[in-house]
């Protein structure tokens, strides 16, 4: 199938007093239409960055992308201007973040809301017409629509983060970024929002990245998964070579949980060590600090990514027999 997105060479560094902090290096990432992506790793390993040089929103300074290229649909929009990427950002690429509160204005109606998104993007639509819309974003988020004219505080968390969804699915983009959309929530709320998410992608063929720390969001939507390591891809592949096939020593670690996957705990669980300062990276593989299989060159070399089996990339030096 087609390619919705497609990263080459993307390299992003933030220049602060403290010296160059390599966010995101040489890294290369695909994304067929209508599918999914988890991308996964510890804080600060580049997963935010790469998201926001998708959606070019990094702040400038102290971030600079350095190389790359992100063709969405065909286009390098590396290349558009503000006013272009601005068209594309919310009609074709939408995101949603963490903490619902901070895209919810908490003085206008969620209705209202809805309907200054859809008409930003569809000029033509008369305010009544545009609110029927934006009421029927919200039934289909499972929100009735006598609630579009309640203030963000009239909801709950999880509804919030429906709203946002709503609102975020409003002009039906191709793409929907999600950065760990259900962490704010609790445990049954987060299942709620998650199963939405599902239907949603059924329904409108939706393609997602979605950043996650749980391993279970991954199982459970992810057609593909990319880990990321000290802001490089170590190893991607679609969710069956990952979770039966991990070889990148650091995915094993961090899917060494898996025979629990059906029990509530599916977090990923830390891997000894720390995450390297990004301002001082080990010389070779980035993960040989940390890595229980690491031989003489690993501190040398820093390994290509290697494709292991049809889809399935692997950064390390080791082969397996
Ligand atoms: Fe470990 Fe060496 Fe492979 Fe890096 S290249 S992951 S240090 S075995």
């Amino acid at each position: 199938c087609l390619n919705l997105l497609e990263i080459k060479d993307l390299t992003v560094h933030y220049v602060t007093v403290d010296g160059t902090v390599h966010a995101v290096e040489n890294l290369n990432l695909t994304l067929p239409e209508g599918k999914t992506l988890g991308l996964v790793g510890e804080t600060g390993a580049g997963k935010t960055t790469t998201v926001k040089a998708i959606m070019q929103i990094l702040p400038d300074p102290p971030a600079k992308i350095l190389s790359g290229e992100v063709f969405f649909n065909g286009e390098d929009i590396l290349k558009k201007n503000k006013k272009a990427m601005r068209k594309i950002r919310g009609k074709q690429i939408s995101m949603i973040f963490q903490d619902p509160m901070t895209s919810l204005n908490p003085v206008i109606t969620v209705g209202e809301q809805i309907m200054e998104v859809i008409r930003l993007h569809d000029k033509k639509l008369s305010k009544k017409d545009a609110y029927t819309k934006a009421c029927e974003m919200l039934e289909l988020v499972g929100i009735k629509a006598d609630r579009a004219g309640d203030y963000p505080h009239q909801f709950s968390g999880g509804m919030k983060q429906r709203v946002i969804i709503a609102m975020a699915l409003a002009c039906n983009p191709k793409l929907l970024i999600a950065d760990e959309p259900t962490t704010a929530l609790d445990v049954t709320i987060q299942a709620q929002v998650l199963e939405l998410m599902r239907k949603l992608k059924a329904q409108y063929q939706t393609s997602m990245i979605m950043i996650t720390h749980d391993l279970g969001i991954v199982a459970e939507i992810c057609d593909y998964v990319a880990v990321m390591y000290a802001g490089e891809i170590v190893e991607y592949g679609n969710r069956e070579q990952l979770f039966h096939r991990p070889s990148h020593p650091y995915t094993k670690g961090l899917f060494a949980c898996i025979p629990n996957l059906m029990e509530e705990e599916t977090a990923l669980i830390p891997i000894e060590g720390m995450t390297p300062d990004p301002t001082n990276l080990p010389s070779g593989c980035r993960f040989h600090p940390r890595c229980p299989y690491a031989v003489d060159e690993c501190s040398k070399t820093n390994p290509d990514s290697r494709e292991i089996e049809k889809g399935h990339y692997v950064k390390c030096l080791i082969k397996e027999e």
